[in-house]
């Protein structure tokens, strides 16, 4: 069964508030988390496979204080971590591993655990977006497919096994019987925006009682779709895929920051009247058209691997920051704010 908050709330009381650590599994952007608390002087945890503890050991100033082994990563020690007072933070590889049993976890974690439901179902996910006013793509009945339209299957899958598809034929060829959804191919150039919302700080861009932090931009590389053009310049003809390989940084033009900023402030607010809100690190996947229009087809209310381009900052924080400030060490940050506040209620769950 899922854990509730005021369950959350009572470990967290049990807690030595001096002595708070930062937990996550060794993975994704992990490196970037721990490297980020240890600037703020946090001690970090590192859950690991045996195997994988060398490769971390390789980056004294990102690997862990201390190592949590385990068999298997699907395993949170949930015991040993609240006897070190350690405060989980999701990310991508932490969601996939643990899967649906995230909600029963008994640590508390940084976020909104409510937010997981809600993008983890692409219905909701997308009601969430039109209530915060965003324009998403059209949502296609696989009979209907009148113009050229991906596909994606059922759970986040990085795309891998997505596919083009423009007519109900080859969407049948590809896909009878499976749980997939289908989706109007955007056209335009993908950007992805990485947030935090403090519900800590009242100065800034006002969001509800805190404000919205625009941290940095990234685009994905896609093999193959991103180097289409090399393929068919060697004469060769491909069928697009959408497999994330990488990311690179992006800075967009500075008169789409507002737009930018807007667009976070409604999915906060919508969070908020929907399911409680989402402190903490999110990010937008979003096309922007010819005429400068946003769509969005993704949300994630979690750090995201693209913030791993900048560990010492980006061309956004370096605005906001008088020192080096990634997503990581902004995280650290909040926590050691509510923390020393007594308003870590209002960053965990
Ligand atoms: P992740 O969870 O890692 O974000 P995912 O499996 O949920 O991945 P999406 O992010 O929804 O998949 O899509 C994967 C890629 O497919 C996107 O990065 C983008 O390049 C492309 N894509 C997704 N939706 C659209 C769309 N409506 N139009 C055009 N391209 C799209």
């Amino acid at each position: 069964m899922d854990v509730t908050k005021e369950k959350i709330l009572e470990i967290l009381s049990g807690y030595d508030k001096k002595k708070l650590k930062i937990a996550t599994i060794c993975s994704h952007t992990a490196l970037q988390i721990f490297h980020g608390a240890r600037l703020e002087g946090i001690k970090t945890i590192g859950i690991c496979t045996p195997n994988r503890q060398k490769v971390y050991e390789a980056f004294p100033l990102g690997k862990p204080d201390d190592f949590l082994i385990v068999q298997d990563l699907r395993d949170i020690p949930e015991k040993e971590l609240q006897d070190e007072n350690a405060i989980l933070i999701p990310h991508g590889s932490l969601v996939e591993y643990t899967g649906d049993k995230l909600g029963e976890l008994k640590v508390p974690m940084l976020g909104n655990r409510e937010s997981l439901k809600w993008e983890k179902d692409r219905m909701k996910m997308f009601k969430w977006l039109q209530a915060a006013g965003l324009q998403v793509p059209a949502v296609i009945d696989p009979d209907k497919i009148d113009r050229p339209c991906i596909v994606k299957l059922a759970g986040a899958k990085g795309g891998r096994g997505y596919k083009v598809v423009s007519t109900p034929e080859q969407f049948y060829e590809h896909f009878e019987g499976m749980n997939v959804i289908v989706q109007e191919y955007l056209i335009g150039v993908r950007a992805y925006p990485h947030y935090f919302y403090s519900p800590l700080s009242q100065d800034g861009f006002r969001a509800l009682e805190g404000r919205v932090e625009l941290i940095g931009i990234d685009r994905r590389f896609e093999s193959n779709i991103d180097e289409a053009y090399r393929t068919e310049h060697a004469g060769l003809s491909f069928s697009p895929s959408f497999t994330v390989v990488g990311n690179e940084l992006l800075v967009m033009r500075e008169s789409l920051i507002e737009d930018l900023l807007e667009m976070g402030k409604s999915v906060v607010e919508a969070a908020d009247r929907l399911f409680g809100g989402i402190p903490g690190p999110f990010c937008l996947e979003t096309v922007v058209d010819e005429n400068l229009q946003f769509y969005v087809f993704e949300v994630s209310a979690r750090i995201v691997a693209g913030t791993n381009l900048y560990p010492l900052g980006s061309p956004y924080t370096v605005y906001q920051y008088s020192e080096p400030m990634s997503m990581g060490r902004r995280i650290a940050r909040e926590i050691k704010i509510a923390a020393k506040q007594g308003k870590l209620s209002k960053l965990v769950f």
